[in-house]
């Protein structure tokens, strides 16, 4: 199935008399025949639902939808993008472990990487996404687990180089993990470029309307855990609230989606309702045109932004002079989102002013909606960090991030416009 096919279909394929919209199975709980069922439940032997804490056949068949949309062997839905991090990377690190990051990443995810990892014992070094390979390779310590990074990283909307990243991360014997939130699977596809886990904050153009917070990790399947056995002891050795099973032996290429779910689903429970699943299904299916409209309008506003004199700076990897067309142009083929990082100059004052000029477009804590929205990161998600943490993740005090929706492009324009031109009066 092609993309926009798998978008309506992948996850779902009603039989005879069954209805078509993808049924709320709103139910905690699931019916057995005998206790001997549940105890292959609970061994691990039998598939099926146990518990909704840990699946649920709505969620399932959404979280089927999101491993055809990226190409991987499986999908563990969560209840924020948040979430979907955490586990990401708590399902391979222990206390004493080691990750390495793109520098510019969200916000949230520094304060979830720097402040409470930490707490678990567990340090992460930041790494310049445009440093070369051995710069990189330096940031290695014989405890590092992974390797993470932005497709286009929130708010800086720099384009990473996934192939360099997988790279250094293979030739250290650990995956690299992508968020591709601002990708989405119809714009790129980071497996096809090395990557070995994906996550997302569903929340932005997957759900596409405002509605649903979530998240989903997706497994490729790819990574060879069992060869790096030593360095993986929770996928490779014997889990004992599982009667001492060991995923790679008994889940082979899906060992680490499972362990995900069956272990850290089970302990933590940030697992989705069933109605939840079913609003961001919505969302998947119109994905594609969204994403089209979405990418036309960043690509005509980011041009109209770079013309202003009064802008002294427009981040968008679709325009020829960005510093990340190359990388947009291999990555990035179908278009590069809509969202925009512009920089007001005057700083803080300025760029706050300029937002309260917008008339249509809404001041969100929020990117990747359906309707066109900004935010200043200095002044909101990013409000936490050091100056020297802002600079690291590419932000200035006056940049202000635009994200266009799919309202008639020319009516953005105006209004930001109208209130450009007042605070430059
Ligand atoms: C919003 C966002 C997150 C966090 O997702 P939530 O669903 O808000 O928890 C993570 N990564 C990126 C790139 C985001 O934009």
């Amino acid at each position: 199935m092609n993309i926009e096919t798998a978008c309506l279909h992948a996850g779902y394929q009603p039989g005879n008399g069954e209805p078509c919209a993808l049924p709320i199975y709103q139910s905690t709980t699931y019916n057995y025949d005998s206790t001997e069922q549940v105890a292959g439940l609970f061994d691990l032997t039998v598939e099926g639902h146990m518990y909704s804490r840990i699946s649920n056949p709505t969620v399932d068949a959404v979280e089927q939808k999101l491993a055809a949309l990226e190409g991987g062997v499986g999908a563990l839905c969560t209840t924020s993008g948040q979430s979907a991090t955490f586990i990401s990377l708590l399902n391979i690190l222990e206390a004493g472990d080691h990750v390495v990051s793109s520098s510019t990443i969200y916000g949230g995810t520094v304060n979830l990487f720097s402040i409470t990892f930490k707490k678990f014992g567990v340090d992460v070094s930041y790494v310049d996404p445009d440093a070369s390979e051995e710069e990189i390779a330096a940031a290695f310590r014989p405890n590092t687990k992974a390797v993470f990074g932005e497709t286009m990283a929130n708010p800086a909307m720099n384009v990473l180089d996934i192939e360099k990243f997988a790279r250094v991360a293979h030739s250290h014997g650990v995956p690299l993990v992508v968020d591709n939130t601002f990708g989405t699977p119809y714009l790129c596809r980071p497996f096809e470029w090395g990557a070995d886990v994906v996550v997302h904050s569903t929340t932005k153009y997957l759900d596409g309307h405002a509605q649903t917070v979530g998240g989903v990790i997706i497994d490729s399947g790819k990574f060879n855990w069992s060869a790096n056995a030593e360095r993986f002891p929770g996928l490779t050795t014997p889990d004992p609230s599982y009667h001492g099973i060991v995923y790679t032996e008994q889940f082979g290429d899906a060992a680490y989606i499972t362990k995900a779910r069956v272990q850290l689903m089970r302990d933590l429970g940030c697992y989705p309702q069933a109605l939840t699943a079913f609003l961001l299904n919505m969302g998947i299916e119109t994905l594609p045109v969204r994403m089209d409209r979405t990418c036309a309008n960043g690509q005509k506003v980011a041009e109209y932004l770079a013309s202003r004199p009064d802008i002294a700076q427009v981040n968008y990897p679709g325009l020829p002079g960005d510093p990340y067309h190359g990388l947009a142009q291999k990555y990035l083929p179908k278009g590069c989102s809509g969202v925009i990082a512009i920089e007001i100059p005057g700083g803080r004052e300025r760029a706050a002013a300029f937002i309260d000029h917008l008339k249509l477009i809404r001041c969100e804590v929020h990117v990747a909606d359906i309707c066109t929205c900004v935010l200043h990161p200095a002044s909101s998600t990013h409000r936490q960090l050091t100056d020297e943490q802002l600079v690291a993740c590419g932000i200035k005090p006056g940049m202000v991030r635009v994200s266009c929706g799919l309202e008639n492009v020319d009516d953005i324009i105006a209004d930001l416009a109208q209130a450009l031109d007042a605070v430059s009066e």
